[in-house]
């Protein structure tokens, strides 16, 4: 084959990062359906999807060229060998933990980003208000990319790769099918025109939601039972609230720094010390920041004062009067209290999606709070703790996961540790509908990293 022909479903996140990385061995074309610019949000979840507790489902993804990239928040931290290796009802991935690493390297080279980023997730932050670590938590940083950057459809590093690639802005593929050695794929244009394309391969990067109704109705494949399984969110609760003794102390411990022109924030992460002696779940404590009590004119002069602060310690504004708690993300194992969907019954497909988090999550996020709790007040951060919330029910964090799970038996996942769909020749998944455990941290640098791995794959099987 001199130029094998790539169809990309779906010109989101992965959806263009991935052409992107594809593009210099292959005639790429990408298939956006831009549901928001077409039919609107119901053509991919239907008229009235049944989404039970689950604020992602209904808010968290955009449909549009750069997919949920260009409404993401673009924080990027990596995640550390223990979060691939299972355990405790988490399945561990069967993909060895450098060929991650360097991925993570390699994203970071696509996109174009600034060396600050690599060095603040391995050393944190510059200077004496870095939060040190404990036996019981790790003090890690994550880091933000400006829109610029973490907008894939305006990233210019990304951009240059594509160049060559074809673009189709507002079809959506509804079936893939077979056709001879490679593949048929029906689209759908915005007034309803069918038409049809040829490929040698296919990527599906339609999401996690996207990815599998694909799966479901739109993809002949052996592993449709196991579709929608092993969804997974992170669950994030309040459980403290914070009263400030000492501003100044404690913006430069807690408020977002600056690394140049980097923004780092600050997380507490669980040690597998502490996971061990309390058999709880992983995850991580961060500040909550709550200005919606700040008055406008009232609080004025707080407001100046905490910018001319903000300017000589690199932090970001942090107003006298700003409410502050204290809130833990947890990681969800796969559970029977999760699922997700597609009814393909009728005229159109209808997701019906269920989310909770269990007694175990919740306990988990009590136990890392009041962990994070002790270790703060041992470092002095210029706040105390006032009251310990036990009644928030909590909620998603938009990092949907899952549904078309990694797994090398065929019997016991959806695509194999390379992303290839089980039972199809030369069709790939990338996302993280693809990952077998969510892990702690943002699910979306990790998901990249794993998708440079699946393109120099495809690269191999089509060369
Ligand atoms: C408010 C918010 C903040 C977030 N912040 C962070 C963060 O800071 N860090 C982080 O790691 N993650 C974050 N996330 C999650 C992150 O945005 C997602 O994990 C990531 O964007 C998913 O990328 P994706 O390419 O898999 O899906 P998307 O970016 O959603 O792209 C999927 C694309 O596929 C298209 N599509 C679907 N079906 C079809 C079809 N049949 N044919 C053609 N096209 C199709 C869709 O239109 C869409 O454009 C955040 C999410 C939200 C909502």
């Amino acid at each position: 084959m001199l130029r094998p022909r790539i169809a990309v479903i779906g010109g989101g996140t992965l959806g263009l990062f991935t052409a992107a990385r594809l593009a210099a061995h292959a005639d790429v074309e990408v298939f956006e359906a831009d549901y928001e610019r077409t039919v609107g949000r119901e053509g991919l979840v239907g008229a009235s999807p049944q989404v039970a507790g689950h604020r992602g489902a209904l808010e968290g993804w955009a449909s549009t060229l750069g997919g949920t990239s260009t409404i993401w928040g673009g924080q990027l931290l990596p995640w550390e060998p223990w979060e691939f290796a299972g355990g405790s009802g988490r399945p561990a991935w069967p993909v060895p933990y450098e060929e991650i690493e360097a991925g993570y390297r390699a994203v970071a080279a696509d996109l174009g980003l600034d060396a600050t980023h690599a060095r603040v997730h391995e050393h944190g932050i510059a200077g004496p208000y870095k939060v040190p670590s404990s036996g019981e938590v790790t003090s890690r940083y994550s880091t933000w990319m400006p829109r610029a950057v973490r907008d894939m459809s305006r990233n210019r590093a990304v951009a240059r790769r594509l160049k060559g690639v074809t673009i189709h802005r507002d079809r959506a593929v509804a079936r893939v099918e077979r056709d001879g050695a490679g593949f048929a794929l029906e689209t759908v244009g915005p007034d309803g025109g069918r038409g049809r394309s040829a490929a040698d391969a296919v990527v599906v990067a339609a999401g996690t939601l996207g990815t599998s109704r694909l799966l479901t109705d739109g993809l002949d494949t052996p592993a449709r039972p196991r579709v929608g399984q092993g969804f997974m969110d992170h669950l994030s609760m309040r459980v403290a609230e914070y009263t400030v003794t000492d501003w100044h102390r404690f913006r430069r411990y807690a408020s977002h720094a600056y690394e140049g022109r980097v923004r780092a924030t600050s997380k507490l992460v669980t040690t597998p010390a502490l996971l061990e002696r309390t058999g709880a779940l992983p995850g991580y404590a961060h500040w909550e920041f709550d200005i919606s009590g700040l008055d406008r004119r009232r609080d004025a002069p707080a407001v100046a004062a905490a910018v001319a602060d903000g300017l000589r310690s690199h932090r970001r504004p942090l107003p006298q009067g700003t409410r502050i708690y204290l809130r833990v993300d947890v990681e969800q194992p796969p559970d029977s209290c999760r699922s997700l969907h597609w009814r393909t019954g009728g005229k159109a497909p209808r997701l019906d999606l269920e989310w909770s988090a269990s007694s175990r999550e919740r306990a988990s996020a009590v136990v890392i709070g009041e962990a994070a709790a002790r270790h703060l007040e041992d470092v002095g951060i210029g706040a105390d703790l006032a009251r310990w919330i036990r009644d928030d029910p909590g909620t998603d964090t938009f990092h949907m996961m899952g549904g078309a799970t990694m797994a090398t038996d065929p019997d016991q996942g959806v695509v194999d540790p390379w992303g290839g769909v089980h039972g199809v020749d030369r069709a790939w998944v990338v996302g993280a509908a693809v990952f077998p455990s969510g892990g702690v941290a943002n699910p979306t640098f990790t998901a990249m990293a794993l998708a440079t791995r699946t393109a120099a794959r495809i690269e191999e099987a089509l060369a």
